[in-house]
């Protein structure tokens, strides 16, 4: 299976990585042959010079090209192409073998680079590095000149370390394919519950028919600000808002009807209030509104406006036939409790009620 996570690899940040895994290999290599040249000056001083510059410098200088091209690409071009990193590691441990012919079996450091190529958890790049990495082995095997000891047996033999390394390779990008899908799985899982419960919260805030807060978030809103009311002598208002004769529209034309005079009521109410306020659908047919930071003239200008705008709205399905709203409104004064702000802001829409309705009645 492909995976097709290359979009968000960091290209730059693992080239660089890549590369310093590169350096790495090299500085090992440089330290082996330091190793060698200081048994070559203590047992054959006589091949020192040729060991210098064969071993030594000449391979060195190959491994800091190849290495310092690699640079120039990724840091001056800002090419961070996984071809030339993955033949660059193989290049890197083909001078390797190159320079050791007498160590047996160096030949499996080819597995390294096939290893790096890991990095882009990707099969095709994999797929590619072997390629590469055969083609090097073949070199070593079709050069015998430049290195010893490479017998067809040999040859067989790294052969088929490259292809088990290969599979054994392929596994790990499988089992991280699997596992990367499980998780993938679950952050999807993980989403929907974030939008399912968001959906809930404001399921259990907010009123299906009006789409304004209903009366449990209401009662908090007013608990709350309130508190803040007394706390901070900050200007609040209650204002309870009633349909008058209700029942007689859902008795004339039915309960859909009802509901659509509700829902222009809502939106009528909501339009005309500003962002400092918190309307809300108390139940039935009555709505509240919690006016903030406003005196008590602006609270009842924003209700008249919203009491005269109701009145005049236009109803087609009740063959134009008026609906009116009748206001409570108080001003809060901070000895009152919640309840007592309530009840007494109750009182004056009962007030309005009872002295012939469409009126604000406020105090
Ligand atoms: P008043 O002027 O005194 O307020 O009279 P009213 O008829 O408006 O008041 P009453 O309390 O007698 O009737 C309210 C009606 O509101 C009764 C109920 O069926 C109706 N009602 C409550 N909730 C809904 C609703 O969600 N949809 C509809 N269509 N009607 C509702
Ligand atoms: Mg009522
Ligand atoms: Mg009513």
């Amino acid at each position: 299976m492909e995976n097709h996570n290359g979009s968000r690899m960091n290209y730059k940040l693992w080239s660089e990585k890549i590369l310093y895994f590169y350096w790495v290999m090299v500085i090992v290599s440089i330290i082996g042959q330091i190793i060698g040249l200081i048994v070559t000056v203590y047992y054959n001083p006589e091949y020192v010079g040729g060991f210098l510059v064969k071993q030594l410098v000449l391979p060195t200088g190959i491994q800091l090209i190849i290495i310092l091209v690699c640079l120039y690409i990724i840091k001056v071009k800002q090419v961070y192409s996984s071809k030339v990193l993955t033949m660059a590691g193989t290049l890197v441990a083909l001078v390797i073998i190159l320079i050791h012919p007498n160590v047996q079996g160096l030949q499996v450091i080819l597995l390294l680079p096939m290893a790096v190529s890991l990095i882009y958890f990707d099969k095709r790049k994999l797929r590619f590095s072997l390629t590469i990495n055969l083609f090097a082995l073949t070199i070593i095997y079709l050069f015998p000149s430049i290195r010893m000891a490479a017998t067809e047996y040999d040859y067989i033999s790294y052969l088929f370390a490259l292809l088990a390394g290969y599979f054994i390779y392929s596994a790990v990008l499988q089992r991280g394919n699997e596992v990367l899908q499980t998780l993938r799985q679950s952050s999807e899982k993980e989403k929907e519950l974030i939008v399912k419960s968001t959906m809930m919260e404001r399921m259990s805030k907010i009123d299906a028919l009006t789409d304004l807060y209903n009366h449990k978030t209401f009662q908090e809103y007013l608990d709350h600000l309130v508190g803040q009311s007394k706390n901070y002598n900050m200007p609040l208002q209650l204002a309870i808002i009633d349909i008058d004769n209700f029942k007689n529209i859902n008795d004339t034309y039915g309960h859909n009807i009802g509901d659509l005079v509700l829902k222009r009521v809502a939106d009528a109410i909501r339009e005309r209030v500003t962002e400092e306020d918190i309307v809300a659908r108390y139940g039935g047919e009555e709505f509240t509104i919690i006016l903030t930071n406003k005196n008590i003239e602006t609270a009842y200008h924003t209700v008249e406006a919203i009491r005269i705008h109701v009145e005049n709205l236009q109803h087609a399905e009740m063959e134009n036939g008026k609906v009116t709203i009748s206001i409570g409104l108080k001003n809060y004064h901070h000895n009152l409790t919640k309840v007592e702000f309530f009840q007494q802001t109750d009182a004056l829409l009962y007030q309005a009620k009872r002295s012939g309705k469409n009126k604000v009645i406020y105090e």
